[in-house]
């Protein structure tokens, strides 16, 4: 007998929106509608994204569709995810989807499943006061950066679609409102374990813990220890994403364990930036008064956070606590050697060796500490070294212009060409892996910012499809864009970010 067909609620723009999370008990979620919004319209359809999740494009630009992702036609059996989490060390019992709503789940073409979420479609048991709505500028922000981020290569969360409401919401002033729809892997965060564990029921913990293997990391599932394999795979995948993140001059902003992913995607973009100018102790956010999020704290912050994930865990490692401490301790103890593993791979690409030298790891370091008394700019520094000749200075120029005294620069260029000359590699390839690791183009704040602006000032939305093309192929040179390429002139600089929720 053939099943029947699922409802044709459950159908999502020609793909089945299933709801695993959904059939977790109920103290996992609250199930809620969202609430319809006045005059929906679609900002931007993410037509590659769509097509590898296997969805029509088309019906998601229709007027159903968009009506779908507005939250004005029901899609899916939207639940709002309880979880907790520790903001600036601060331990909050409750937090939870406050204003975002996962319709469900859908399997991509590569035969993954993915979360589909929208974020701003109106109040849930767990808004706090809030109004459950997003203005179009964070909706904007948000697009802008998990896009340049997956083009970047790095693992993220994933816009679908931007809409604008046709409503206001209240901010500082009133703004247009906007829903972002959200793909990800997973929205489990640090906090949803520790909604759990911190809140006495060790169970629900081994049920979400047992969920989260079997879904994303099966290959765990024959472990004689799969909770603390779990917990060392966690590990791993935050060592790699946060110098991924310093890799390409990212601060999250709000590394708190709500917005810290279980299965290591960047999620949550508040108050991030790209860095400009380096300086290790860049902060751009405007809550951050003391730097705990700062770019160089962030592989400290992951370790503080995954060390709550541990303690969450603790009663699946063994059954005797002594023991469990000293599982949970020994694994805890390899991030650092993960995070010195990745990063030192990416200062090594970034300075175009292929090779693993001892002194190597010095010799960026000297470069960075150069960058940082000369306020040279991050990513055309790299950009650029990546194009100088491996014996001849003449063409040095492009970088050391980036200096204010640029002998400094010639005196570590002088070593650094040392070193390239015992690389086996022919120059050509090191100069071609350069660019690989280098980005010409990050989502640099200003231009966020002036995308932002349009959008909220005047529901204009060009300086956003502008970018988002731009930072679609972030390794390509793109001639006629140089100009995005750009630091920010004096008056355009942002010394600070806003969540702006
Ligand atoms: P965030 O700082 O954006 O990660 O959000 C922290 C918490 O505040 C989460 O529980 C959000 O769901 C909630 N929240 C943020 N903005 C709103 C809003 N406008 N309405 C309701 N809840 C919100
Ligand atoms: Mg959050």
């Amino acid at each position: 007998m053939q099943p029947a067909p699922p409802p044709s609620d459950d159908m999502f723009a020609g793909a089945v929106l299933d709801g695993s999370y959904a059939r977790l008990p109920d103290n996992f979620h609250a199930r809620v509608e969202p609430t319809p919004v006045k005059q929906p319209s679609l900002v931007r359809l993410n037509g590659r994204l769509a097509a590898t999740l296997g969805l029509d494009a088309e019906a998601l630009a229709s007027g159903e569709g968009v009506e779908m992702m507005a939250g004005n036609r029901r899609a899916g059996r939207p639940i709002a995810m309880a979880y907790a989490g520790h903001q600036f060390a601060n331990w909050v019992p409750q937090l939870g989807d406050g204003r975002a709503l996962l319709l469900g789940e859908i399997i991509d073409r590569d035969n993954r499943r993915r979360d589909i979420q929208l974020k701003g479609s109106g109040p849930t048991p767990f808004s706090r006061g809030g109004d459950g709505r997003s203005s179009i500028g964070p909706v904007v922000r948000e697009y802008l950066a998990s896009e340049a981020m997956a083009a970047l290569g790095i693992p993220t969360t994933r816009a679908l679609a931007a809409i604008a409401t046709g409503e206001e919401v209240m901010r500082r002033q009133p703004e247009p409102g906007g829903i972002l729809v959200r793909v990800a892997d997973s929205h489990v965060r640090i906090g949803t374990f520790e909604y759990f564990a911190r809140n006495g029921d060790p169970e629900s913990v081994r049920l979400l813990a047992d969920y989260i293997i079997e879904r994303h990391y099966p290959q765990l599932a024959d472990s004689d220890q799969p909770a603390l394999d779990f917990f060392a795979a966690v590990i791993e995948r935050t060592a790699l994403l946060v110098a991924e993140w310093m890799r390409v001059g990212f601060i999250h902003g709000v590394m708190n364990t709500d917005n810290t992913s279980v299965v290591g995607e960047t999620i949550d973009f508040g108050p991030f930036g790209w860095m400009d100018e380096f300086h290790p102790a860049t902060v751009y956010s405007s809550i951050d008064r003391r730097g705990r999020y700062a770019f160089n704290q962030q592989p400290a912050i992951a370790h503080w956070n995954l060390a709550r994930l541990g303690e969450c865990l603790l009663h699946l490692f063994d059954v005797s606590g002594e023991a469990a401490l000293e599982k949970a301790n020994a694994t805890l103890g390899t991030f650092q050697e993960r995070f010195e593993r990745h990063f030192h791979a990416v200062l090594r690409a970034k300075l175009g060796l292929a090779e693993a030298r001892d002194g190597d790891i010095e010799l960026a370091e000297a470069l960075l500490s150069i960058m940082t008394d000369q306020r040279a700019d991050m990513t055309l520094t790299f950009r650029r070294l990546g194009e100088l000749d491996r014996t001849d200075t003449a063409g040095d120029g492009p970088v050391r212009e980036l200096f204010d005294d640029p002998t400094a620069f010639d005196a570590w260029a002088a070593q650094w060409r040392q070193r390239l000359g015992t690389e086996s590699r022919t120059e050509s390839a090191r100069r071609k892996a350069m660019r690989r690791v280098n980005p010409a183009f990050v989502l640099r704040n200003h231009l966020a910012q002036q995308a932002v602006d349009a959008a909220i000032e005047r529901l204009d939305f060009e300086p956003m499809h502008r970018l988002v093309d731009i930072l679609a192929r972030p390794y390509d040179d793109q001639p006629g864009q140089a100009h995005f390429a750009s630091p920010p002139r004096p008056e355009q600089r942002v010394l600070k970010t806003f969540c702006g929720t």
